[in-house]
């Protein structure tokens, strides 16, 4: 098919079925296009439909985001995951701020020059909320055309990715490129799925080399998977007789970047000259059931241990210590499996069982 029918089918089919009502698919602006971009790259859409309002409600605009600390934009994060994500966001706010005035620039390479917007994301953007006509290349657009034209080999090679951005720029039309740009999502989300493609629905199943050949399942093709290396750690919660639990803040570069988390102890060696470097009396204490977490590049195996605790002095009094109030807990940015934690050891402490 050549780019004018392609891009036709896809519209056509975007009239009839196309989602039109997602939150950031109403009131388009390129601050809400940006911030539901940069939620969907890494998160399903079911979950992106709970944050993007919060997010939205509590920072509405770029000035608001830019002004903003950054325990509160983490804590808005809280459960997402990839949290330079949300840094980035923060950091290209306040550049936006300070050198465009507040305004996203017009073009796609401005836009890329922005912390965190790769091309497909300024693509999202400028097409989406601008009207200009940019190619995207999301996860959901590569496998349908890697799928449409049979495009072999790995799309993070970047000669597959080159091919790929060549087909997206050729398909993608003139006019009407927020709805095409919209609908190409769509597709690759709803129809033209990683498992089970609904081919006899798919408005390009006529030209599709996939479905001709019958190799849907293989293309896109996947990295080669090695298996993760095994890391493992222990979180102590201590808790105070305020049932308070000792949280400190992470350095900002790094693993959860200036989240939020328990210490993590390499044994219960360490436990003890944490307890003695906090001033930190040891009470009744009890092992959790340990808690794997699996990251892009390691799986942590977390053993949880729940200690009671009595402060001797002002132990920690330091910026990057606080007792976090299980019962009423400050707005603060948690790594995922810390905040599991915490609600784990809350619900220990209501059931009474350490006592
Ligand atoms: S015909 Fe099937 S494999 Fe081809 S693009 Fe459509 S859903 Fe995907």
């Amino acid at each position: 098919m050549s780019p004018e029918p392609f891009a036709a089918a896809v519209l056509a089919w975007y009239d009839r079925h196309g989602r039109k009502d997602l939150p950031w698919q109403l009131d388009i602006t390129p601050y809400r296009v940006w911030v539901s971009e940069i939620m969907l790259q890494q998160t399903q859409v079911s979950t992106v439909l709970d944050y993007f309002p919060r997010f939205m409600a509590a920072l509405p605009s770029v000035e608001a985001l830019a002004a903003a600390s950054e325990d509160e934009v983490l804590h808005l994060w809280t459960g997402l995951g990839y949290y330079s994500r949300a840094r980035n966001l923060q950091k290209a706010a306040r550049l936006l701020v300070a050198e465009h005035a507040g305004e996203f620039p017009r073009s796609v390479e401005q836009l890329t020059a922005l912390p965190g917007i790769g091309r497909s994301t300024a693509g999202a953007i400028a097409s989406l909320s601008m009207g200009l006509r940019a190619a995207i290349l999301d996860g959901n657009v590569k496998r349908v055309l890697a799928r449409y034209l049979a495009v072999d080999g790995y799309p993070g090679e970047p000669a597959v990715a080159a091919q790929l951005w060549a087909a997206a720029e050729r398909f993608t039309p003139a006019q009407r490129v927020n709805h095409y740009t919209q609908a190409m999502m769509d597709l690759g989300a709803t129809l033209c799925t990683r498992s089970k493609p609904d081919c006899p629905r798919c408005p390009l199943q006529s030209g599709c080399q996939a479905r001709r050949h019958g190799r849907q399942a293989s293309l896109p093709a996947s990295k080669l998977r090695k298996a993760l290396p095994q890391k493992s750690t222990l979180m102590p919660l201590l808790v105070s007789p305020e049932r308070a639990v000792l949280l400190y803040r992470r350095p900002s570069s790094g693993l959860w970047g200036g989240l939020w988390s328990l210490p993590e102890l390499a044994d219960l060696q360490a436990l003890d000259e944490l307890l003695e470097a906090r001033a930190l009396q040891p009470g009744p204490a009890q092992a959790l059931a340990a808690l794997k977490h699996t990251f892009s590049h390691f799986q942590l195996t977390i053993q949880p241990w729940l200690m009671q605790v009595t402060p001797l002095g002002s132990g920690v009094a330091e910026a990057d210590w606080l007792w976090y109030k299980l019962a009423n807990p400050p707005r603060l940015g948690l790594a995922a499996p810390v905040k599991t934690l915490l609600k784990r050891a809350a619900d220990v402490l209501n059931a009474g069982e350490t006592r």
